[in-house]
């Protein structure tokens, strides 16, 4: 039997071989190759409201996003992206469908990066327009395929917007990019479809090293998209591909970002606070733990650093996982082991439970030489 110490050893040390990408600089971010993957965000405001979407990105920036997009239906958004340039660090990506002429424009804004589905935008004449501009302004440019605006002979071709149909639109406009000598390039390959989504992009990542940015199209409300966003994901990460993720969501786009860093602190891929492991309580439970672990997950949502927090309602699984997390309790009848670092620390009754337990934690936070709260970090912005 494998003791404790060498699961959590191996539980720690336990990392996801990445696809080797291509390097893509987007504003003051690197994208690709060994670089994090970072998490994205698109704000849902009328870009033009520069009030407005300016308060939501500088939500997004306080939730930890690492970069944000745009949408750019008119000219007015296109300005809007100058004044948020001036005003926030992290890169801002103009999303464009139809207009040639407004990609160009955000460029000449100052965009850090350009989102088109070249399928919307026509002509090859005027994706050239895009591209040389993108080129003189060494913006990249993502080349974003999507389910729903799939080309329409390639839907009639394979008889709706399957795997195939997608992977060959990419592969396409791809192409087109490249025959005008521009190879700063970002793929995505969305569908609502989990399924869908996995398999085209697989496909793609197969036979090309550009960076890959993923997500579930259209994911749906809150709950439900969290679920198909984290299973779509995670099977592509877990195979390596992904240099950048979106979770898409319909609400506040600050839970897309809470959802993204979940997805990449679950598969060691990235750090972000602490984790919480809590038993879903049972009829065995000896102790209500929900209000323990609300009141944990509260005082530790702004630490950055990846503690791990057991909190325990009986003792069946209870010691066990104690041990394993760098702080745990495992409540027994009216009391609670309470365990640090693999070993009992001491014995605590019902009623000291919780204020010892958060002493405690605070405890191990403040002795930790890697401690560093959300906040301190935020005032640096
Ligand atoms: S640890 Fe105990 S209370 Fe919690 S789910 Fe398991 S058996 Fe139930």
């Amino acid at each position: 039997m494998m003791c404790f110490s060498v699961i959590s050893y191996l539980q720690d040390k336990k990392m996801i071989r990445r696809n080797k990408t291509k390097e893509i600089r987007i504003g003051n971010r690197v994208i690709g190759g060994t670089n994090p993957i970072l998490v994205q965000s698109m704000t849902n405001t009328y870009t033009g409201n520069i009030g407005k979407t300016m308060r939501q990105i500088r939500k997004l920036i306080r939730a930890d996003c690492e970069i944000v997009r745009v949408a750019v239906p008119d000219i007015e958004s296109c300005k809007a992206i100058a004044l948020f340039k001036k005003k926030v660090h992290i890169p801002i990506i103009a999303d464009i469908h139809f207009d040639y002429r407004l990609a160009v424009r955000a460029i000449e804004e100052g965009a850090d990066k350009i989102r088109i589905n070249p399928g919307n935008i026509g002509k090859k004449a005027n994706i050239k327009k895009i591209v040389v501009k993108a080129k003189n302004a060494g913006i990249p440019l993502r080349i974003g395929v999507n389910a729903g605006s799939l080309e329409k002979e390639l839907c009639r071709k394979y008889g709706g917007p399957v795997p195939d149909a997608l992977v060959e639109s990419t592969l396409r406009n791809v192409e087109i990019v490249e025959s005008f000598g521009f190879h700063d390039i970002v793929i995505s390959i969305k569908s609502s479809s989990v399924l869908d989504t996995i398999d085209a992009t697989i496909k793609v990542a197969r036979v090309m090293d550009y960076p890959i940015h993923l997500g579930i199209t259209e994911s749906g409300p809150i709950a439900s998209g969290t679920i198909k966003s984290a299973a779509g994901i995670s099977v592509l990460l877990h195979r390596g591909i992904g240099d950048t993720i979106r979770v898409s969501l319909t609400g506040d786009p600050v839970s897309e970002v809470v959802v993204g860093y979940g997805i990449l602190q679950s598969l060691n891929l990235r750090v972000h606070g602490p984790d919480i492991i809590s038993c879903p309580t049972c009829g065995r439970m000896e102790v209500d733990i929900a209000p323990i672990v609300k009141k944990v997950e509260q005082r530790t949502s702004n630490l950055c650093e990846n503690i791990k927090i057991a909190i325990m309602g009986c003792i069946v699984n209870g010691p066990g996982e104690a041990r394993i997390a760098d702080i745990g309790i495992a409540c027994g009848k009216g009391a609670a082991i309470l365990f640090k670092k693999g070993k009992i620390v001491k014995k605590v009754s019902e009623k000291e439970m919780l204020k010892t337990f958060l002493d405690e934690i605070d405890t191990l936070v403040e002795k930790s030489p890697r401690k560093q709260r959300k906040d301190n970090k935020k005032s640096r912005k």
